[in-house]
C-alpha cells in the first residue's frame, strides 16, 4: 500500500508541476519536450451546433478559426453537453517516427471519434465510445487510449467526443513505456481496491447471516452496489464483464449510483436509530430515497439518458452531504458510536464529492480528484467497519446491563424472585438426581408495616436494605439468597440438611434482631419469623416453598421472631 500510495502521489505531483507551465496560448506540442500530464491547453475546440459536423466540414470550420482556444488542462463539459470537437496538433521535431499513447477521455463517453493526420497527407480512424460493444482503446481505470505512430513533421489529432454523460476529457500523450508503467500501477491500484472492498462486503454479508442484525447486511449491500458502481464507471464492466451489452451499459452506472444512495441511507438509518431518535429526519430520508429511485424509474421507463444522469449526480451529491449531516446531527444529540459514523462519511464525503464535482465540471478533474472517491471510500469503509464493530460492542453491553437489570431486585440488589426460580431449580433438580440434602428457608419481618407507619417509607426501606446485606454477608457462595416481595426473603441451602437449616435460621433470627436502623432521632430494631422446609424423596422447588410458607405461618401464630421446621424425621 506505501509504494502504491507513494506512486499515486508521484503521480499527482507530475501532474501539478506540469500543469501551470502548460498555461500558454494552443500551439503545436512538440514531441522533444518530455509529454507528461493532460495537454488540454495545447488544444482548440468546437462545440458542435444543432446539426452534427462531418469530419471535412470540422476540417473547414478549424481552418477558417472557428475552434476556440481550451481553457482547461482537461477540458471538461459536464453532463448533457452538446457533442464537441477539439484539435490537438503534435510536433515531431526528431527525425524518427514516434511511438505514443494517447489518452483521450474517461470511460464512460458514450461515443468518441478519433481522426489522426499525418503531414504526407495519410490519415487514420478510430471509432470508439461505451455505445459500440467491445470498444477499441477502452482501458479500465484509465480512458480510451490509442496507440500512435507519428512520422517526423506535424500530425494532426481531431477529436469528436459525444456523451450524455459527464464529459472530462483528459489529454495525454505517453511514450509506451510510461504508459506501462502506468498501467501497472492502476492494476495494482484495483486490485486492492476491489480485493479490499468485495473481503469487506462477504465478510459483512456473513456477519449479517451470523447475528441477523441488519446493519451489517445494509452495510454490505452499500459497500458491494458502490463497488459495482465503480466496476461501471471505471470502464471494468464495458471492458472486460459486459462487452457486449451497450443497453445495459447506458445506465448501470447511474442507476447503480442511486442504489448505492438508497443502501447507504438505510445503513445509516439503521446505525443511527433514526426511526427511534430522530423519527422526522428517518421520514425526509425515506421520501428523498423513494424520490430517487423513483426517478430513477421514470428515467428508465422514458429511456432518458439525460434524466437519469441529472437525477444520479443531483443524488449523489445530497447523499454525500446528507450522511454528513446525519452524523453532525447524531454527534450532536450523543448518539452512541456517532463519532466514528461522522469520521468515516467525512472521508467518504470529501473523496466522492471531488469525483463527482470534477467529472461534472464543477471543479478541475485530475488524476488526484478522479479517484478521490476510490481513496475516500477505502477510509470510510474502513472506519464504518470499526463503527459497526463499536456499536455491535455497545449494543451487547447494554443488553446485558438490562438482563442484570431484569434479574435484580432494584431495592437490595438481591435476586429477583424470576432469578431465584432460574438459580434454584437446577440445584434442586442436582440434589434429587445425587439424594443430596437440601433446605429452603423463607424470612418475614414481624411486623414491618408498623415500622413503616412509624418511621416512614424509606426508612423502612433502609431496614430492608439492611436485612438484605446481611443476609449476603451471612449466606455461603452457594447458597440463593432472593428478595421474594415486601419483606419476605427466601434462601435455598443446597448440601444442608433440617438441623443445620434451623441453626443458620437461628443465626440469622439473631442477627436481625440485632440490627439498628438510624431512624429519626433513634434507632429502630426489628424481629423476623422464619420457616424452614427440607428435601424429601421426589419433592419439587414449589413443594418446597409452599412446605416453608406453611412453617413461616406456623411461626407468625406462635408469637413471631422464631424459626419453624418440618418436623424431624
Ligand atoms: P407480619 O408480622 O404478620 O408479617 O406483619 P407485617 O406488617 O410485616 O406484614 P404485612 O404483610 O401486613 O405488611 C407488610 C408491609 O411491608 C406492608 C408494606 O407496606 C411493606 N412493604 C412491602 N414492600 C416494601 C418496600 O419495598 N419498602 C417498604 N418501606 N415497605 C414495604
Ligand atoms: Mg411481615
Ligand atoms: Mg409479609
Amino acid at each position: 500500500m506505501n509504494t502504491l500510495t507513494a506512486s499515486f502521489l508521484k503521480l499527482l505531483l507530475l501532474y501539478l508541476l506540469c500543469v501551470a507551465p502548460l498555461a500558454k496560448a494552443a500551439d503545436a506540442f512538440r514531441l522533444s519536450e518530455v509529454p507528461t500530464g493532460s495537454l488540454g491547453l495545447y488544444a482548440v475546440q468546437l462545440v458542435e451546433g444543432d446539426v452534427a459536423l462531418g469530419l471535412d466540414e470540422a476540417l473547414s470550420q478549424l481552418r477558417s478559426g472557428a475552434f476556440k482556444p481550451v481553457t482547461m488542462a482537461v477540458p471538461d463539459f459536464g453532463i448533457g453537453s452538446r457533442p464537441v470537437w477539439l484539435h490537438l496538433s503534435l510536433e515531431n521535431d526528431t527525425r524518427e517516427v514516434q511511438p505514443r499513447m494517447l489518452l483521450a477521455g474517461v470511460t464512460w463517453l458514450d461515443r468518441l471519434d478519433v481522426y489522426v493526420m499525418h503531414a504526407d497527407g495519410s490519415r487514420h480512424a478510430v471509432h470508439t465510445g461505451d455505445e459500440l460493444p467491445d470498444a477499441p482503446g477502452l482501458i479500465p481505470g484509465m480512458g480510451y487510449v490509442l496507440p500512435l505512430q507519428l512520422p517526423p513533421g506535424r500530425s494532426e489529432v481531431l477529436l469528436r467526443v459525444a456523451s450524455v454523460d459527464p464529459m472530462a476529457l483528459p489529454l495525454e500523450l505517453m511514450m509506451p513505456e510510461v504508459y506501462a508503467s502506468h498501467r501497472l500501477q492502476f492494476g495494482y491500484f484495483y486490485g486492492f481496491f476491489f480485493g479490499f472492498m468485495i473481503a469487506l462486503g462477504a465478510y459483512n454479508l456473513l456477519l449479517y447471516t451470523g447475528t441477523r442484525e441488519r446493519s451489517y447486511l445494509y452495510y454490505a449491500l452499500a459497500l458491494l452496489s458502490v463497488l459495482f458502481c465503480n466496476v461501471a464507471y471505471t470502464g471494468h464492466g464495458a471492458g472486460w464483464l459486459w462487452p457486449q451489452s451497450t443497453g445495459f451499459q447506458r445506465y448501470v452506472i447511474l442507476v447503480s449510483m442511486v442504489v448505492y444512495n438508497a443502501f447507504g441511507l438505510l445503513f445509516a438509518s439503521r446505525f443511527l436509530m433514526l426511526a427511534q431518535y430522530l423519527p422526522r429526519t428517518q421520514r425526509v430520508v425515506c421520501w428523498s430515497m423513494g424520490l430517487s429511485l423513483g426517478g430513477m424509474l421514470l428515467a428508465l421507463l422514458l429511456g432518458s439518458q439525460l434524466l437519469a444522469g441529472l437525477l444520479a449526480f443531483v443524488s449523489m451529491s445530497s447523499f454525500t452531504a446528507g450522511m454528513f449531516v446525519l452524523g453532525l446531527v447524531s454527534v450532536w444529540r450523543q448518539r452512541p458510536s456517532a463519532r466514528y459514523f461522522l469520521f468515516a462519511t467525512f472521508f467518504g464525503m470529501l473523496g466522492v464529492g471531488l469525483t463527482a464535482l470534477s467529472v461534472w465540471g464543477k471543479i478541475p478533474f485530475s488524476l488526484f480528484t478522479f479517484h478521490a472517491a476510490e481513496i475516500g471510500l477505502l477510509i470510510e469503509a474502513t472506519l464504518l467497519a470499526l463503527a459497526l464493530a463499536h456499536w455491535m460492542r455497545q449494543h451487547r453491553e447494554a443488553r446485558y446491563l438490562a438482563e442484570q437489570v431484569a434479574r435484580q431486585d432494584a431495592l437490595t440488589q438481591l435476586n429477583n424472585r424470576r432469578a431465584f426460580q432460574e438459580a434454584a431449580q437446577p440445584l434442586v433438580d442436582t440434589a434429587a438426581r445425587h439424594d443430596r440434602p437440601l433446605s429452603l428457608a423463607v424470612m418475614d419481618i414481624d411486623h414491618f408495616k408498623s415500622i413503616n407507619d412509624r418511621y416512614g417509607h424509606k426508612t423502612g426501606d433502609e431496614a430492608l436494605v439492611a436485612v438484605a446485606n446481611m443476609l449476603k454477608r451471612m449466606s455461603r457462595s452457594s447458597d440463593v439468597v432472593a428478595r421474594w416481595g415486601g419483606e419476605e426473603f427466601v434462601l435455598l441451602l443446597p448440601e444442608t440438611g433440617l438441623q443445620q437449616a434451623v441453626n443458620h435460621a437461628e443465626r440469622l433470627r439473631r442477627a436481625v434482631s440485632e440490627l439498628r436502623i438510624p431512624a429519626g432521632d433513634g434507632v429502630l430494631s426489628m424481629t423476623a419469623s422464619f420457616g424452614i422446609a427440607t428435601r424429601s424423596a421426589e419433592m419439587v422447588l414449589e413443594e418446597l416453598i409452599h412446605e416453608a410458607d406453611m412453617q413461616l405461618y406456623q411461626a407468625k401464630q406462635t408469637g413471631r421472631d422464631r424459626v419453624c421446621s418440618t418436623p424431624m424425621p
